[in-house]
């Protein structure tokens, strides 16, 4: 048997950080299993959902990489489908027209609290013939009242539900259009969707689905409830705890590999290891160990994966990320070093790809200013001669090498028996400007001759007019 997973957002905002776990947890059951993965867009609720939405949803998984095999599926493309459903159930009596009016609903529900009891539908248009004049019937499901349903969860275990528990809900609203409980059955059946993974917000919404694939004669799914995910306060993760959007860690500067790998270790773990490749990912991931309760978003353990992301992985896929963020700064990285080099130069020193466009900047651009407290210390007149003297032996270099280059910052410091620093410091805040950088002879090797030339003498400039 082929095992099918699906993620299944509704589009109602961004793809948030708990729906992109889950899409994760799907598509690995799907992957690790050699089996197949669908999208289905949930749009059934058409005042809330939007083509934004979708397009956010498809923008974020397309940006983590977790491709579908089938779909997106649109449930709005569906509706005869459900209709057909719909009007199955009915003929076979196991659901109903409810000519209720909201008044008596209303009613029938302040009287149930009255006596205490859980507000529920109680059945009254369970056995009615005639329709009633005026009112445009919803319709129910004909839920069983004995008896119980048993959900056996790969995460939560088993649960059991009682039916007499269960009111009968309504699968198609007045004017005619299916709810949720009744077109994901019908989806998830038509689709050959054989696994369920989900937030666990629909646990509750479990049974009532069991007894309509039931009534459908179909098989259920097996199914797992991911639980949720809190924010430090406990509390739902919400914007106030920050970014939620996926997209939003994009843009701050989030390898999608750092965001996938914390999702992952989000209430699972597997010994001690903290970073997970793709490959491990799908090889080593288990539902069934999956934390039961929910999980606390940390953005410190985000930030120090990203970190590791961003210093171990394949500078050419670093560049692949790291381009439209130097593009936010007005860099082209064409005009200039490779972009692989320097982020091998630079990887170390960022956490993010922001941090590493900005601290890459100066082997693009020239330095627009210098880092004042930097400049204090090393741009004194005594600064000038050793500037002076390096400029000139960088213009003369035979090949623009690091070893020449070194010798020539040696060969200053030799002519003038300084220490290191005294040559080191003052070329170092010229070329760089201030940021983070690695060894002095490769800074100057990738910045490029001219450019070097260029800046030193705007510094003994500068030094000379304060
Ligand atoms: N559309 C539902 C949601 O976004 C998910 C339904 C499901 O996975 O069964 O919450």
């Amino acid at each position: 048997m082929t095992i099918k997973s699906r993620f299944a957002p509704s589009p109602t905002g961004y793809l948030h950080i708990g729906g992109a776990r889950t899409a994760l947890f799907s598509w690995l059951y799907a992957r690790k299993h050699g089996g197949r993965f669908v999208l289905r867009i949930e749009d059934t609720d058409l005042e809330r959902s939007t083509a934004e939405s979708v397009n956010a949803i498809l923008e974020g998984m397309t940006w983590l990489g977790l491709e579908y095999d089938e779909g997106p599926f649109y449930q709005t493309e569906r509706f005869d489908r459900y209709k057909e459903v719909i009007q199955k159930l009915l003929d076979q009596g196991d659901a109903y027209h409810c000519y209720c009016t909201r008044e008596e609903l209303e009613q029938m529900r302040e009287e149930q609290m009255a006596r205490k009891e859980k507000p529920r539908y109680d059945g009254r248009c369970r056995h009615r013939k005639e329709p009633r004049e005026g009112v445009e019937p919803v319709v129910r499901f004909r839920n069983p009242t004995e008896g119980a349903v048993v959900v056996d969860d790969l995460i939560r275990g088993r649960v059991v539900f009682q039916n007499s528990e269960l009111d009968d809900l309504i699968i198609a609203r007045s004017d005619g259009t299916p709810t949720y409980n009744l077109t994901v059955v019908v989806d998830d059946a038509d689709m050959e969707i054989n696994y369920v993974i989900r937030g666990d917000d629909h646990l509750n919404n479990t049974p009532r689905q069991i007894n309509i694939l039931k009534a459908l004669g179909l098989e259920s799914p097996i199914y797992a409830h991911v639980p949720m995910i809190l924010g430090a306060d406990g509390k739902r993760l919400s914007k106030r705890h920050g970014a939620v959007s996926v997209m939003q860690y994009r843009d701050e500067g989030y390898l999608p590999e750092a965001l996938l790998n914390y999702l992952i270790r989000l209430g699972w773990s597997h010994g001690d290891q903290e970073v997970f490749s793709l490959d491990e990912m799908i090889e080593l991931f288990q539902l069934e160990n999956v934390n039961k309760a929910a999980s606390t978003f940390n953005p410190e353990k985000l930030l120090w994966l990203n970190h590791q992301y961003i210093m171990n992985s394949d500078p050419a896929h670093v560049a692949h990320h790291l381009s439209h963020h130097m593009g936010d700064l007005g860099i082209d990285p064409s005009e200039g070093p490779d972009l692989h080099d320097v982020i091998v130069a630079q990887r170390e020193k960022a956490k993010t790809l922001i941090e590493l466009a900005e601290i890459s900047r100066f082997y693009y651009l020239d330095p627009q200013e210098y880092n004042e407290k930097a400049a204090k210390k090393a741009f004194k007149e005594e600064a000038i001669d050793p500037l002076t003297r390096l400029s000139e032996k960088l213009a003369q270099l035979d090949s623009w090498e690091r070893e020449p280059i070194h010798g020539a910052i040696e060969a200053v410091v030799n002519e003038l028996e300084v220490g290191f620093g005294k040559v080191g410091m003052p070329a170092r805040l010229a070329v760089t400007g201030g940021a983070p950088s690695p060894d002095l002879d490769l800074v100057l090797y990738l910045v490029g001759r001219s450019a070097c030339v260029r800046r030193i003498d705007k510094a003994i400039a500068f030094i000379q007019n304060h």
